[in-house]
C-alpha cells in the first residue's frame, strides 16, 4: 500500500517537473534532419559548389550550441539528400515519424531540416498529414554550412526559437527563413541564389523573429482543420504537372496522360490558360476520368472557376490560389480518398 502511494507520488511529481520544465520554456524538441544546403559542404568559404545533404545533424547540432537555450533538443537523421531528391516515400517517413514522436509524446515540437528547393512542397504536405496541433517548423539555407556568412546556423537557431514558443502551437506547419515565419500553404522559393528567397507572394508572412524571439502579425483561416490520414499509404496516386507558354503543342499533355497518371495540374498562362489545342487534349484527358487541376505559373494570385474557361463544361477544376506544386500535393492527398471531381474542387477551396 505505502509503495504505491510512494509511486503516485512520484508520478505526481514527475508530471509537475515536465510541465514546470515546458512553461520554464524549456520543450523537448525533436530535429529532424533530411539533407540540403543547410547541411551542404563545400571546398572553400568563398566558392558556390559545395554538395548538399552532407553534414550529419550531430555536426549541425554541435554548431549552433545556442539551440540547447531554448530546450531539450535532440536530432534524428530521416535522409542525406538534395531535396531535388525528395520524393514521396520520404514524405510518408517523415510525416509517420512526426505523427509517432506526437502521438508517443516523445516531443513537444519538431523542427525539420531540408533542402530549399522542394521545402514549401514538403511544408505542405507535412501541413496535410501531420495530426496534430504541436509545432512543426521546416528550415533550410541558402548557403552550405562551410560558406562565408552562412545562413543555416542562424536559420537552425530561429527555427528552434519558433518550435519552442507555446504561440506557435495551433499555426500548422510553419516554415522558418532569414528572420520570418511563413504559413506552409503560402509559402514558395521565389529566387535561385538569394538568401531572401521565401515569400509568401499572396499573404506575406505570418510573422518575423528577431534577437531570439518571435513575434506573430497574422494566422491562416486555411489551415485544415480536417487532415489526411496517410497512416497505411506507402505511395500516392500518380499526378503530374505540366506547363502552358505560348504555341504550346499539345503532344506534351498526350504524353502525359497516356502515361497513365490519376491527376494532373495544368501550370496555365495567367489565370491559368491554355491555347486551344491544348484545351482539347486537357478535356479529352477529363473525360477519360482523370482529374485535371487548372493551376497557374504566374506566381501569385488565384485560379478563378468558370470564368475565361468554361471548367464545368471542360471538366476541370481549378487550385483557387495553390501554385502547380501545392495543387499537386493536395490534389494526390484528395485521390487518396475521392476521385469525386465536386468534392476535390471543394478541397481546393477548403484546404
Ligand atoms: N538543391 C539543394 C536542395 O534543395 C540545395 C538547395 C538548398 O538547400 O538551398 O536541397
Amino acid at each position: 500500500m505505502r509503495k504505491s502511494i510512494l509511486l503516485l507520488l512520484l508520478f505526481v511529481v514527475s508530471i509537475q517537473v515536465h510541465a514546470q520544465e515546458q512553461s520554464k520554456g524549456s520543450p523537448r524538441i525533436i530535429i529532424l534532419a533530411t539533407g540540403g544546403t543547410i547541411a551542404g559542404s563545400g571546398e572553400s568559404a568563398t566558392k558556390a559548389a559545395y554538395t548538399a545533404g552532407k553534414v550529419p545533424i550531430d555536426d549541425l547540432l554541435n554548431a549552433v550550441p545556442q539551440i540547447h537555450n531554448y530546450g531539450k533538443i535532440s536530432g534524428e537523421q530521416i535522409a542525406s539528400i538534395g531535396s531535388q531528391d525528395m520524393n514521396i516515400a520520404t514524405w510518408l517517413k517523415l510525416t509517420k515519424r512526426i505523427n509517432e514522436i506526437f502521438a508517443k509524446d516523445e516531443a513537444d515540437a519538431v523542427v525539420v531540416t531540408h533542402g530549399t528547393d522542394t521545402q514549401e512542397e514538403t511544408a505542405y504536405f507535412l501541413d496535410l498529414t501531420v495530426m496534430s496541433d504541436k509545432p512543426v517548423v521546416i528550415v533550410g539555407a541558402m548557403r552550405p554550412s562551410t560558406a562565408m556568412s552562412q545562413d543555416g546556423n542562424r536559420n537552425l537557431l530561429d527555427a528552434i526559437v519558433v518550435a519552442a514558443d507555446p504561440k506557435s502551437v495551433g499555426k500548422g506547419v510553419l516554415v522558418a527563413m532569414n528572420e520570418k515565419v511563413f504559413d506552409a500553404r503560402d509559402v514558395t522559393k521565389t529566387s535561385t541564389t538569394d538568401l531572401e528567397t521565401f515569400k509568401s507572394k499572396n499573404f506575406g508572412p505570418v510573422g518575423l523573429i528577431y534577437d531570439g524571439k518571435v513575434q506573430y502579425y497574422y494566422q491562416s483561416l486555411r489551415s485544415p482543420l480536417k487532415k489526411f490520414d496517410v497512416t497505411k499509404l506507402n505511395s500516392l496516386p500518380q499526378v503530374e504537372i505540366i506547363y502552358g507558354y505560348a504555341d504550346a503543342n499539345p503532344n506534351s499533355v498526350y504524353c502525359v496522360t497516356n502515361s497513365g497518371p490519376k491527376g494532373v495540374v495544368y501550370a496555365g498562362m495567367g489565370n491559368g490558360n491554355f491555347n486551344a489545342p491544348v484545351g482539347k487534349a486537357l478535356a479529352e484527358a477529363a473525360k477519360k476520368g482523370i482529374i485535371v487541376c487548372r493551376s497557374g505559373r504566374a506566381g501569385s494570385g488565384r485560379i478563378t472557376l468558370d470564368n475565361e474557361v468554361k471548367d464545368a463544361e471542360l471538366g476541370f477544376v481549378v487550385s483557387d490560389d495553390l501554385n502547380p506544386q501545392k495543387a499537386r500535393v493536395l490534389l494526390m492527398l484528395s485521390l487518396t480518398e475521392t476521385s469525386n471531381r465536386a468534392k476535390i474542387q471543394q478541397n481546393f477551396f477548403d484546404y
